[in-house]
């Protein structure tokens, strides 16, 4: 398998043609940013952690029976996956309180979610990623009625197969972003499962374990995101 033509450099990864038309290569890269683009930070060796752990969860899901784009890894930096026709959509779980949630309604962070609750965002930098509804998302023609219900009955999916391995493993998954595309006509899971796209917490002293600690200038970003990794039993080099 051979890399091609960079086709996309985005905050995060950069996506990569190959030979074969149906599979791109996704690099991810140490560089992390927050508030829609504006906080921006080289952290070292961010990109081969997120990498690894993406994969981990990646190949979790799919024995669980969750249809991912994720084919394998590549080296430290790369995997390989399929390439999707993106839908414009951010899906959020969320199992507890925390971040726009918090804003939005004044609810306290930490508050249970019961049951968890899920929202659309419009993928747009530009926008700043509004919020969306499913009226918006079928009159504005960003998703169809039965791709709507087939990110939320998935995005569930993934939380019932993730949430009690975190808790297993002492921590909570507070929530966590989801992007979908298409391949051949079938909605699959795609981009990235990491700290960078996920609030984790310890579940005992409830410290702060993800992306929140490059937000907040907590320190031990990446340190905090191997720490998540070997609780789950994901290897690292
Ligand atoms: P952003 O675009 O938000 O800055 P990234 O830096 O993570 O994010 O860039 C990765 C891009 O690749 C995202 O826009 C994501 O939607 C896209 N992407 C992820 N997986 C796939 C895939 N399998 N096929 C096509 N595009 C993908
Ligand atoms: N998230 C993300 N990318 C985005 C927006 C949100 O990965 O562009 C993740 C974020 O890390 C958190 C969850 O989605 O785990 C919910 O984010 P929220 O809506 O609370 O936004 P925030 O306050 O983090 O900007």
């Amino acid at each position: 398998m051979e890399k091609r033509a960079a086709l996309y450099t985005g905050k995060a990864k950069s996506v990569y043609s190959t030979d074969d038309p149906d599979l791109l290569v996704l690099v991810f890269r140490d560089d992390t940013s927050a508030f829609d683009g504006k906080k921006r930070q080289q952290l070292e060796r961010k990109g081969r952690v997120n990498n690894r752990f993406n994969a981990f969860v990646m190949e979790k899901l799919a024995a669980a029976g969750v249809p991912t784009h994720f084919e394998r890894l590549l080296d430290a930096h790369e995997s390989l996956v399929k390439r999707l026709q993106m839908l414009p959509l951010e899906c959020v779980v969320r199992n507890y309180a925390a971040g726009s949630l918090c804003r939005r309604y004044g609810v306290e962070e930490g508050l249970r979610l019961s049951p968890p609750t899920f929202e659309f965002f419009l993928k747009s930098d530009p926008l700043g990623d509004p919020m969306v509804n499913e009226y918006h998302i079928r009159s504005l023609g960003w998703a169809e009625p039965w791709q709507v219900e087939r990110m939320k009955e998935l995005s569930f999916r993934v939380n019932d197969i993730l949430a009690p391995l975190f808790q297993a493993a002492g921590m909570l998954l507070v929530d966590y972003k989801l992007e979908f595309g298409l391949f051949n006509g079938e909605l699959l899971l795609g981009d990235e499962i990491s700290p960078d796209g996920c609030r984790v917490w310890d579940e005992r002293t409830r410290e702060k374990l993800d992306k929140d600690r490059f937000r907040q200038d907590l320190g031990a970003v990446v340190e905090s995101y191997e720490q998540i990794g070997s609780r789950l039993g994901v290897a690292f080099d």
